[in-house]
């Protein structure tokens, strides 16, 4: 196997990807329904038809090449990712998994005729940045996308509808659910991704073997007190909203952190009223977010900051905790991560198992689906910034263990 070809063909489509953006020279801005979409799905069904893949575009703006196996009938191999970006992010993010996924269909080709199919997918919209909810093109072709969703969700910024830029792309929203794939029809699905996280860069391991992705829940917290003088108020006698917010970030921190088991939580919006020097403020605002692999865990984090909010209100203030978002953990299939294990093992390839904190396509697919997924080390932790880097090499090695993964399946 020539790997110096693979290693060249996955820079050069990276370097030409990466002109597809609104911010040349800022990063990589690839949103939904754009001109850089189409631009970079036509280069992408170009590349792949020039390797002898069966391409095609689908009701949702996925991109999919086949490489024909024996018996089409069978359930296909999916492989794939992404190919939109947040504004101003990184040239991995997602496309690294599709240009991955390209190499080991040619690949694939050369080592001679599959058993079942095997299908490159380029995914629309996983980031969710124009409209707010991501994995689009993912929950379509599990149909989970209806012409009712193209409808009512609106572009965060115009209030312009996804069905509206659907049109404009030429796409006809009343068809989205044609994008579903039937029941049973996918077999495996395999996600190559950069981590988009410091663990392997840090500690130097070559490959991650994903076992599971995070659940979610998110709040929007509100306390109420009652505004009034910051001067005349003594420090005993004031309903300071802030005040008690503060506290009640504190310890969800710390009650992420007992828990332990890679368990987090994070406070990233704090708003105090009527936001003033001299105004003990009256109400406070602020989100809260939990990850950890288990839902119990999840579920025990969101029930002691409810706790903590009591607590803390208890002497004549009052909360609201409105949940935004509750995704459950997705737990990925051992005997696909066994296989990548064996496979590490035997080439001496430095691995850890280990979970996605960040959501993926692999975690809607992986619903319905026998689904893995490989990270590869980004540099220094860092994505969804211009300076988001993995090392060619990096990838070739997911590339060759996604190969042997693959032949295994
Ligand atoms: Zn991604």
């Amino acid at each position: 196997m020539d790997w110096s070809q693979t290693a060249e063909h996955i820079a050069r489509r990276l370097t030409e990807l990466s002109g597809f953006t609104a911010t040349p020279g800022e990063g990589c801005t690839r949103l939904p329904f754009t001109r850089e979409t189409r631009e970079a799905a036509d280069y992408l069904k170009a590349e792949m038809a020039a390797d002898g893949l069966e391409t095609w575009e689908d009701g949702a703006g996925n991109v999919f090449g086949r490489l024909p196996g024996r018996d089409s009938a069978l359930p296909c191999i999916m492989c794939g990712s992404h190919y939109d970006s947040v504004v101003c992010g990184g040239n991995y993010d997602g496309i690294a998994g599709v240009v991955c996924a390209m190499e080991l269909a040619r690949l694939l080709k050369e080592c001679g005729t599959l058993d079942r199919d095997f299908v490159v997918a380029a995914f629309m919209d996983e980031e969710g940045c124009r409209f707010g909810s991501g994995c689009f093109g993912s929950r379509a072709i599990m149909g989970r996308i209806t012409p009712e969703y193209c409808h009512s969700v609106r572009d965060k910024r115009d209030g312009s509808t996804v069905a509206q830029r659907m049109k404009e792309y030429g796409l006809d929203p009343e068809r989205v659910a044609e994008a579903a794939w039937a029941p049973g029809t996918i077999g495996n699905y395999l996600e190559l991704h950069i981590e988009q996280g410091p663990v392997l860069d840090a500690k130097g391991i070559q490959l991650g073997l994903v076992d599971c992705i995070v659940g979610i829940q998110r709040y929007m917290i509100t306390i109420h007190g009652q505004s009034n003088h910051a001067g005349t108020t003594p420090m005993d006698m004031r309903l300071d909203a802030m005040d008690r917010a503060a506290r009640v970030i504190v310890r969800a921190g710390e009650i992420a952190r007992t828990k332990g088991r890679g368990c987090v939580a994070t406070v990233g919006y704090v708003e105090a009223f009527p936001g003033s020097y001299n105004v003990v403020p009256g109400k406070a605002v602020f989100s809260a977010e939990m990850r950890a692999t288990e839902q119990e865990l999840v579920d025990q984090m969101a029930a002691e900051i409810r706790q903590a909010l009591e607590e803390e209100t208890a002497d004549g203030l009052t909360f609201e905790m409105e949940q935004k978002a509750n995704t459950p953990p997705v737990h990925l299939s051992r005997r696909m991560t066994e296989i990548s294990e064996g496979i590490c093992r035997d080439r001496g390839f430095t691995y850890r198992i280990m979970p996605s904190g960040a959501g993926h396509d692999a975690q809607i697919i992986g619903q319905g689906v026998e689904a893995s997924m490989l990270f590869v080390p980004s540099r220094q932790g860092l994505s969804h910034c211009p300076q988001e880097h993995s090392e060619y090499t990096d990838l070739l090695r997911a590339v060759q263990v996604a190969l042997e993964l693959i032949r295994k399946l």
